[in-house]
């Protein structure tokens, strides 16, 4: 049998349980070998936000999937810096794990912004998106095969997970307005965020 990896993208400001969560069911559902979580150094959608550093998100990540044997962190487009494009992460994913294949998880939101990926077509011949399902998407069929062409639906996996109204945006929101982000976020991450003052305003 194939061995199957799946890559978590994102730019993780924070990590949350959003993010865990989601990954965990579809790895139980999917069986996956291993989900390999990539933080983005910029995402090119992202520009021009301010995000917080590179370094913190990293150390967010890493202290979240402490929890999760079968999750494993790589820093590849951080260590490279710049724009980071999931085409060519793929690539030296691919070049990294010859012997996986390789399929891409991502929220139902980032389904909507996938035509304005790098390469897309080409992606989706590369790998296949598993699409969990999110509150307040819902994806488009005719939409997406207006903007991918007719094979898209079999290039896309979806999975109905837990869904959760949980986002990045909102538990930054929340630090800012002095609220409290238990259960959001993995206590080690909710100590970091505190410690580095990260969020406030
Ligand atoms: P932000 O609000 O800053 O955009 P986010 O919560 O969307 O943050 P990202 O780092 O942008 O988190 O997301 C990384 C990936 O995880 C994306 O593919 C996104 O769709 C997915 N994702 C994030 N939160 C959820 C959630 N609650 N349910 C399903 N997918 C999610
Ligand atoms: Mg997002």
């Amino acid at each position: 049998m194939t061995r199957q990896l799946a890559l978590m993208g994102g730019t993780f400001d924070p990590i949350h349980m959003g993010h865990l969560k989601v990954a965990q069911s579809i790895y139980e559902a999917l069986h996956f070998e291993k989900i390999v979580f990539l933080p983005a150094y910029i995402p090119p959608h992202k520009l021009g936000q301010n995000s917080s550093p590179a370094a913190d998100r990293l150390a967010m990540v890493k202290l979240a999937l402490q929890d999760y044997p079968a999750f494993t962190l790589d820093d590849m487009e951080i260590k490279k810096g710049g724009l980071s494009y999931t085409y060519e992460t793929v690539e030296a994913i691919r070049a990294k794990h010859p012997d996986y294949e390789i399929y891409f998880l991502i929220g139902a939101d980032s389904l909507v912004q996938l035509a304005s990926w790098y390469h897309i077509r080409e992606l989706l011949d590369e790998v296949k998106f598993v699409v969990a399902r999110r509150p307040g998407y819902k994806p488009d069929q005719s939409q997406l095969e207006y903007h991918f062409g007719p094979g898209v639906m079999e290039r896309l996996v979806f999975v109905d997970t837990v869904r959760l109204h949980i986002s990045s945006t909102d538990i930054r929101a929340r630090v800012r307005a002095g609220k409290p982000i238990k259960g959001l976020v993995p206590a080690a991450v909710e100590k970091y965020i505190y410690e580095h003052h990260l969020y406030q305003a």
